[in-house]
């Protein structure tokens, strides 16, 4: 069995690491580094150069050249052949891959290693879709031999900026469809996890990728991520993250009307009607919040139950919650790992307690997690509040932190209007083993993903996205080709 604890400290050493700009590892200009910490234990795994503005600058321009150049030359089958070649590499060192994001992020071994299915398929799926790319033929109102169809080409440089929360499925969510529609690509991580980001770009870089096509540069949001959203020589900005910073990148591209998708924050429902089955609904319910500490955009952290089965329920899930194992993410058994940074459990504290203040009832958690093995990193322990009321900061403001907030209904109707009554619209789950109930929620919940009976199910072939405050654009499915491709028209008088 792998000793994973023994693997981590072969795999970072305290040493530095180097950002891909036009096909070269380096440092920042001005020689400056952040620190990479594993939030489980505050060891410092490695440095990342600290980049700004000049190195998005030659990492743009690198881009750019990569499009106009040697990139522009593949072909759609010779793209194909490349995504094929990194999704075998990626698979070939997935073990790594996911223990360095247990390391610099936090995420359970058990977590990471999961997410292979839907990785390996962004991959290959999009690999698939690379030779499937075309236009259409189309007839027009014009008398004669006049002819019109379209041509897909690719937009040109992406610069995509992601979050801490899942790196290697967030960076390769950007990626994979870029590299399928001939697109290059400037990538920003989160300046809390970068190391898997880096690793990745590497293992694409062995697999052929042409200098330029694949830069990523490593720093903070407001000193790299800014720049790169308002660099004019970008054609479209991807970002994942929270709402204010996508807000803020979208004022920053209007200005030089650039595109722009936006995968945001959340506040999802989920509703568990009096006819669920509770043996299914509980742990699917329960995982739907406190999975990867919370820290997910689709987190299902508001839970409408119906009132005549709320107090099992709740009961249930407060048992669920005091069962789940906390520890190190090194450790296989381990459920729920440490919060991203000792900032993100304040963070979490201050709504625990305004939630207690505004009369929230506390059924389990509500603090820090201590305990042998939990010493110097930042566990939180899985949170149930009962009594919350729609108008509360519990039920409000998106907490990315392992905090379920239960709200009781009494009828559908109701039910649906207090779930939409959120500015954000990502994801939604429904319980019910009635069909007509099951439709008529799925249809009238505003959100760009609706689970019934299940949660966070998310494929490389169905998009994924928000409405309203989450966002708009998708990624995933060939919805995500439209982000990145142009349609041209093309006119010929044959006569
Ligand atoms: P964040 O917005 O603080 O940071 C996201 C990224 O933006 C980071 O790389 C950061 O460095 C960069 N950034 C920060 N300020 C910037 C600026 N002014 N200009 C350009 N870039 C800037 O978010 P976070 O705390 O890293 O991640 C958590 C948030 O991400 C949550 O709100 C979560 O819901 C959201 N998220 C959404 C999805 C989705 O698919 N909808 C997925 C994961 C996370």
């Amino acid at each position: 069995m792998t000793n994973w604890a023994e693997r981590a400290a072969a795999l970072y050493d305290g040493g530095h690491r180097r950002m891909l700009i036009d096909g070269d590892w380096r440092d920042a200009q001005s020689g400056t580094v952040i620190e990479a910490r594993d939030p489980a234990t505050g060891r410092l795994l490695a440095t990342v150069p600290r980049g700004a503005e000049a190195d998005i600058r030659d990492a743009v321009a690198a881009a750019r050249r990569a499009f106009e150049g040697p990139w522009a030359r593949f072909t759609p089958f010779e793209r194909q052949a490349l995504l094929l070649r990194i999704a075998e590499r990626v698979e070939a060192e997935w073990q790594d891959l996911c223990l360095s994001d247990t390391l610099d992020m936090g995420m359970p071994i058990q977590r990471s290693l999961a997410n292979s299915r839907r990785v390996l398929g962004m991959l290959r799926f999009y690999a698939g879709q690379a030779v499937a790319i075309h236009g259409l033929t189309i007839p027009n109102s014009f008398p004669g031999e006049i002819r019109s169809f379209t041509v897909r080409e690719p937009l040109g440089v992406i610069g995509a900026i992601i979050p801490w929360n899942a790196p290697i499925a967030g960076s390769v969510w950007k990626i994979a469809p870029a590299l399928a529609t001939g697109c290059t690509v400037v990538l920003k991580p989160s300046e809390e996890a970068s190391l898997t980001v880096l690793m990745l770009a590497r293992i694409m870089q062995d697999c052929g990728l042409p200098p330029g096509v694949l830069n990523v540069v490593t720093g903070t949001g407001p000193e790299a991520g800014a720049p790169l959203a308002a660099h004019p020589g970008v054609d479209r900005i991807a970002f994942t993250g929270s709402t204010a910073t996508g807000r803020a990148i979208a004022q920053a591209a209007a200005g030089n009307l650039r595109r722009v998708s936006l995968e945001l924050g959340g506040k999802s429902p989920v509703i568990i009607c009096r006819d669920a089955d509770l043996d299914r609904a509980i742990p699917i319910a329960a995982m739907a919040v406190f999975a990867n500490s919370g820290q997910i955009c689709i987190a299902g952290s508001r839970l409408f139950v119906d009132r005549q089965i709320q107090d099992e329920v709740l009961h249930r899930l407060a048992d669920h919650a005091r069962a789940l194992r906390l520890g190190p993410g090194v450790d296989p058994e381990t459920e729920i790992g440490p919060l991203i940074s000792a900032r993100q459990a304040e963070r979490v504290q201050g709504f625990l307690d305004r939630g207690q203040a505004e009369g929230a009832r506390l059924l389990t958690g509500g603090a820090r997690a201590k305990g042998p093995g939990l010493e110097g990193g930042q566990f939180f322990q899985p949170t149930v509040f009962a009594d919350v009321a729609d108008d509360m900061t519990l039920a409000r403001d998106e907490i990315f932190g392992p905090v379920l907030s239960a709200l009781a209904f009494d009828d559908l109707d109701e039910v649906v209007t207090r779930a939409n009554a959120t500015p954000y619209g990502l994801a939604a789950g429904v319980f019910t083993s009635h069909l007509g109930t099951a439709h008529k929620l799925a249809h009238r919940l505003r959100a760009g993903t609706v689970w019934v009976n299940m949660y966070h199910a998310i494929d490389p072939a169905v998009p994924f996205g928000g409405v309203k405050a989450s966002g708009h654009g998708r990624e995933g499915g060939i919805e995500h080709l439209d982000e990145y491709l142009d349609s041209k028209a093309i006119w010929i008088n044959t006569d």
